[in-house]
């Protein structure tokens, strides 16, 4: 009884082990990595809005894709008279 209660331990903390190891070597490295200057633009970035000038958070703004590019804008406004140009 106690024998088939040690193997069950063992299983499961095995498998807890290799899971840990997947995830380690899935996601490349353990924890989050700090992407600096890759040309992504972040959620937490201030971003130009091409038309009027301001600057605005990339996860606050209103965003177009466009001709292989993206362009972060502060209001609708702005969004339709970049487009309309
Ligand atoms: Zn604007």
């Amino acid at each position: 009884m106690y024998r088939l209660l040690i193997t069950v331990i063992g299983i499961y903390l095995l498998y807890r082990v290799l899971r840990w190891a997947m995830t380690a070597l899935g996601s490349g490295a353990a924890g989050p990595t700090i992407d600096r200057g890759s040309g992504s633009t972040s959620i937490n970035e201030m971003v130009k809005d091409p038309v009027c000038g301001t600057y605005v958070l990339a996860r606050d703004s209103i965003h177009v894709r466009t001709r292989g590019q993206t362009y972060y804008f502060c209001s609708d406004e702005c969004r339709k008279r970049f487009l309309s140009s």
